[in-house]
């Protein structure tokens, strides 16, 4: 089974570079352009990492990461926070609410890939795309 990646991102052209740059490495890709679809996607398509924009309507992706936290079925979901805020409290403040790393906007497209790829628990290419 060819596990998706799930983006989470208000911003469409952010959705547009990140799902790009993914699709063309080969991943799958879903999209969610806010927090709540976002939890419900990925409830549902037990993605291979959850890549979450921290401002978003409604839900903030503070509060995403936290409720995604609270399904044991997504323990072992990497959740990269994909943030434009510079500042040491707020990737503090993401880490600690439950993503697993961060990378910074804007997107690097030369990068971009790599810096996900490197997020995967070990062994995750032996079992899907990508
Ligand atoms: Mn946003």
């Amino acid at each position: 089974m060819n596990r998706p990646l799930l983006i989470i991102e208000d911003n469409a052209q952010n959705m547009y570079m990140m799902r790009f740059l993914l699709e063309k490495s080969g991943f799958l890709v879903l999209g969610a352009e806010n927090g709540k679809k976002g939890v419900e996607a990925a409830l549902t398509a037990e993605p291979l990492a959850i890549l979450l924009d921290i401002q978003l309507p409604g839900l903030d992706g503070y509060a995403v990461a936290a409720e995604l936290k609270r399904y044991p079925q997504l323990a072992g979901v990497p959740i990269i926070a994909v943030t434009s805020y510079a500042m040491v409290g707020d990737r503090d403040r993401i880490l600690a609410a439950g993503a697993t790393g961060y990378i910074e906007k804007p997107i690097n497209p030369e990068t971009f890939v790599a810096q996900i790829r490197s997020y995967f628990p070990e062994g995750w290419d032996r079992t899907s795309g990508g």
